[in-house]
């Protein structure tokens, strides 16, 4: 494990948290793990709620401590290149390490209750769709939406074509 972070319980159950002060920008964990298809059993199972969706009809299954990093509608970190979590906001020693799930979630199938607690908590985790406009560009500037998702909005605002993703599924 990267020598920023720890895993200890918390409301949720266990999560990450930042072992030290971690910068803005900093890279903070790479998810790994085996690979599932749309159609794969797992989506099922109680084991659906941890898989990382990384392509319209691909996920990983992440190996901890990835798999221990929680929701939040106010996130301290996000996604890039769909697979290394970076924080987009400086995190202090003992903060818990969180993303926002709907920034990977576009498959109409899995939603999550959040009690997040945080004030402008959505309340239930949906698809990325289903964010507000705000701030589904404001993730996007950011860059923190998973590419196959992403790459839906660029095809809206840019003419086609031309367009690769470095990390694709
Ligand atoms: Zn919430």
């Amino acid at each position: 494990m990267a020598d920023s972070i720890y895993i200890a319980d918390c409301e949720f159950g266990r999560g990450v948290f930042a072992a030290r002060a971690i910068r803005k920008g900093e890279s903070i964990l790479r998810y790994r793990g085996p690979r599932f298809e749309r159609e794969d059993p797992i989506h099922h199972t109680e084991r659906a709620a941890m898989l990382l969706q990384t392509g319209a009809r691909t996920y990983i299954l992440p190996d901890s401590p990835a798999v221990l990093v929680n929701h939040s509608c106010a996130p301290n970190a996000g996604l890039v290149e769909n697979r290394l979590l970076v924080a987009i906001a400086d995190i202090q020693p003992g903060e818990q390490v969180t993303f926002d799930y709907s920034t990977t979630m576009d498959d109409g199938i899995w939603t999550l209750e959040c009690r997040c607690g945080h004030h402008e908590c959505r309340g239930v985790v949906r698809d990325f769709r289903h964010l507000p406009e705000r701030l589904r560009a404001r993730y996007l500037a950011m860059g923190i939406v998973q590419g196959f998702i992403a790459r839906q909005y660029r095809q809206r605002s840019e003419a086609a074509g031309g367009f690769a993703d470095a990390a694709s599924a």
